[in-house]
């Protein structure tokens, strides 16, 4: 695209990922002229999925649901994609055995003699009620001996080594609502997620992003570095590259996961019961992925991702999670309040806000920050 065509526009948004797309889509039906772009070759951000030569439908950046209880973001959304309902569902495999994550009633089954299990199910029930959530290093804190021995074993064999393989710490050296994200459920419900409305794009989260992005006052640019803009004057910036790049780094680099992801194509139809499973143990990776559970599709050969969690360093990889730790929290406070001085500029994102988004999380997020806009 000719950069003539679009010299002189009302905002600029870096980053055509869920924020960046998101932003554009209401500032484009207010009116604005927008120019969206994107130092990478392709929309979406890490929602970025395409069909393999096989036919089947590949999440380049790790298994993406989307999922959500606000009729809000749910309505938005159904306006550019239709949907394919899906249940998350995620086994490990523990002492030899495959059991559902989050943890719940059938894992207790499974995994301890009748009598046991009675008890454990029934002092969950008692102490925490049935159908609740139960975060892991709260159960641990239980006085109960048999809760505190359910809680060591849950904590080994599920949290432990898959939360220091994730982020290089253990559980309880994170911040925030990290490990809550995954509780403990008293019942038997074996979801991943509770949301409901639990779906995937039918047609693929690109062509969602397509359609959001569709719109005679959107223009997008791909390939391009938001430092090497030249020659385009815009009243405001809308910004979900990474905060501390923007500042080049002055304060230092905010630390980021990153992801390095092993694909293979096996001669067969099915490789693992469900879309994930996780890897709790000593194995390198947390989790393998086999896409073609997502959409249902039914192809002769399958497709697989292995997940190799790595510390992020500036050119080599991707920046994928920030790492919930309290000192970067503080960093990113500093780099907020620079922010705060500069005029005309809205961080939004993941990498904008160094916030651990979900898909709908980055969406309420960019919902709220119009409604305190308005008018933008
Ligand atoms: N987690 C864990 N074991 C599991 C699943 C999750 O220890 O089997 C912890 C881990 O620290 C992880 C966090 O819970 O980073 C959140 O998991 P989630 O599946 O939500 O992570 P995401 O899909 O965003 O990578």
């Amino acid at each position: 695209m000719n950069n003539h065509e679009h010299d002189s526009i009302d905002i600029l948004i870096v980053g055509a990922g869920i924020s960046g797309a998101v932003s554009a889509r209401l500032l484009a039906e207010k009116g604005k002229s927008v120019l969206v772009i994107d130092k990478r070759n392709h929309i979406g951000g890490n929602c970025y999925d395409y069909t393999d030569e096989n036919g089947i439908n590949i999440h380049q950046y790790g298994p993406h649901i989307f999922r959500t209880d606000s009729e809000e973001i749910w309505q938005f959304l159904s306006r550019f994609t239709s949907w394919q309902k899906y249940t998350h569902k995620v086994r490990a495999a523990i002492n030899d055995k495959e059991v559902p994550i989050p943890f719940n009633f059938t894992s207790i089954d499974i995994l301890f003699d009748a009598q046991k299990a009675k008890n454990f199910k029934e002092k969950l029930i008692s102490k925490y009620s049935e159908n609740n959530k139960v975060p892991i290093l709260e159960l641990k804190k239980s006085d109960d001996k048999d809760l505190q021995k359910l809680a060591v074993f849950i904590y080994e064999k599920v949290f432990y080594h898959y939360t220091l393989k994730q982020w290089g710490f253990k559980p309880e050296e994170l911040s925030g609502d990290t490990l809550t994200r995954v509780p403990i459920y008293t019942s038997y419900y074996d979801g991943y997620f509770t949301e409901k409305y639990q779906t995937i794009p039918k047609h693929s989260y690109t062509k969602m992003f397509e359609n959001i992005l569709n719109h005679p006052n959107i223009k997008i640019q791909l390939n391009t570095e938001f430092k090497n803009l030249k020659n385009i004057k815009y009243k405001k910036i809308f910004y979900s590259g990474p905060i501390d790049e923007y500042f080049n780094y002055k304060l230092g680099p905010l630390p980021y996961r990153s992801l390095n992801f092993e694909f293979k194509t096996l001669p067969q139809k099915q490789f693992q019961n469900v879309a994930v499973v996780n890897y709790t143990g000593q194995e390198p990776y947390t989790r393998i992925t086999e896409f073609k559970h997502f959409l249902n599709q039914k192809n002769e050969k399958t497709t697989i991702v292995y997940e190799y969690p790595s510390a992020f360093e500036l050119g080599k990889n991707e920046r994928y999670y920030p790492i919930p730790k309290q000192e970067n929290e503080q960093l990113y406070k500093k780099y907020l309040q620079l922010a705060e001085k500069e005029k005309n500029i809205y961080f939004i994102g993941r990498l904008g806000e160094y916030k651990y988004y979900s898909m709908q999380s980055a969406i309420a997020a960019i919902f709220e920050l119009f409604k305190e806009l308005n008018p933008v």
